[in-house]
């Protein structure tokens, strides 16, 4: 049998793995008494885990219970500026959902119009020859007939872009400013 540092090794390696995924993996590999001892090793780490995250929890407690900003006087700031953040982006999401979603398509996409609410393109999400991606004007929203793409505005840039959603309303944001 392996000794326990070396299977404690093993352990770590495999840790971050789904557990029926590292069972079928180490069961090949080892003995059942490897197998136990690795368990063991599996229980000792939830326990101490379990008790960091109570002490954790404790300390949190205690905390809310003094004054948090005599203990921390950064906070006051940091707590500001999150607040003003957070006020700033939603003016800029509210922008950034009212930015031309024909006119954004339109710097990828030749659109044609293909009804009274519609203007049809070949879609920038998937390879093709014939057109079957639709913009439409009255509810500005986009999808494809090919491969069912969807959205809005931002939808659209974040996943042309493969942007995050923040920054998705931030470039429509700045597009904005510019026209
Ligand atoms: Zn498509």
């Amino acid at each position: 049998m392996k000794n326990r540092s070396e299977l404690y090794a093993v352990w770590i390696a495999t840790s971050h793995e789904p557990g029926w995924l590292r069972r079928l993996w180490l069961d090949g590999a080892y003995t059942g008494e490897e197998l136990s001892e690795i368990e063991r090793i599996d229980d000792e780490f939830l326990a101490v885990a379990r008790e960091e995250e109570i002490k954790h929890r404790e300390w949190l407690r205690e905390l809310s219970k003094t004054d948090w900003l005599a203990v921390f006087p950064e906070a006051k700031h940091l707590v500001k500026k999150a607040f003003r953040s957070q006020k700033r982006f939603k003016v800029q999401l509210e922008v950034a959902r009212e930015v031309d979603l024909e006119e954004v398509v339109g710097e990828y996409v030749k659109l044609r119009r293909g009804g009274m609410y519609r203007l049809a393109g070949l879609c920038p999400f998937h390879a093709e020859k014939t057109p079957s991606f639709v913009v439409y004007t009255n509810d500005d929203h986009y999808y494809c007939f090919g491969c069912h793409e969807y959205g809005d505005v931002i939808t659209f840039i974040r996943k042309l872009e493969k942007l995050t959603f923040k920054q998705a309303v931030r470039v429509l944001y700045k597009h904005s400013q510019q026209h």
